[in-house]
């Protein structure tokens, strides 16, 4: 399925819930969600009967809005999911939240998922010293994911940090905003993940 190129705010109130895919705005009272909490479209605003399978449905759209991520990306993370040891729900956020373009945006590097998902492509981002652009490359505890140094003087480097220095960073990374550095201390569990999402849900949808 090919990249969702509509209007962005449509898919939060498609979801029902902020997906924070603008950046600044999502944080303002400009956000669509907080003008109009309806569904988009004619019938937005009617109620709906929705079945068990448009709730799994739903979940899982949500997800892979959330992060950002096409869905046979997200399908073969739900296989990665189901061979880990640990529940596959969690196991599924956690494969999720270890992307580069998500540790970027987390650490405060981005103003969203998909501006993170341009920086690391335009080569503004290391893990461990070493330049990676791909935005799905998995970050593991122990990594170190910084701004690459010829870039810290970039204007939009520069204007992104300072927007994003007051987010709080999560638990799970050590971020030193002087030096644009995060040290992934580990990976989350469940309860570090601010996300409300029923991954249960997305399981069953995949699990048919
Ligand atoms: Fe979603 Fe952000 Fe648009 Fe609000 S402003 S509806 S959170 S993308």
């Amino acid at each position: 399925m090919a990249r969702y190129t509509g209007a962005v705010c449509r898919q939060c109130r498609r979801e029902g819930q902020k997906l924070f895919l603008k950046g600044e705005r999502c944080y303002s009272d400009k956000c669509a969600i907080a003008r109009r909490a309806y569904a988009p479209g004619q019938h937005g605003q009617g109620r709906k009967k929705v079945s068990e399978y448009g709730l799994q449905m739903r979940e899982k759209q949500k997800a892979r809005r959330y992060y950002g991520i096409l869905e046979g990306q997200f399908a073969g993370y739900y296989e990665m999911a189901v061979k880990s040891p640990e529940v596959t729900g969690t196991a599924l956020l956690k494969i999720c939240e270890s992307r580069l373009d998500n540790i970027a945006y987390r650490a405060g590097f981005a103003s969203s998922r998909k501006e993170a998902r341009q920086l690391v492509l335009h080569r503004h981002f290391t893990v461990n010293g070493k330049r990676v652009n791909i935005p799905s490359y998995r970050v593991k505890a122990g990594d170190v994911v910084a701004v690459f140094d010829g870039s810290k003087n970039s204007t939009k480097i520069k204007e992104v940090a300072e927007q994003n220095a007051s987010r709080p960073s999560p638990v799970w990374m050590d971020v030193d905003r002087e030096n644009l550095k995060a040290t992934i201390t580990r990976l989350p569990n469940r309860e570090d993940i601010d996300f409300e999402v029923e991954e249960q849900l997305i399981v069953e949808y995949y699990s048919k």
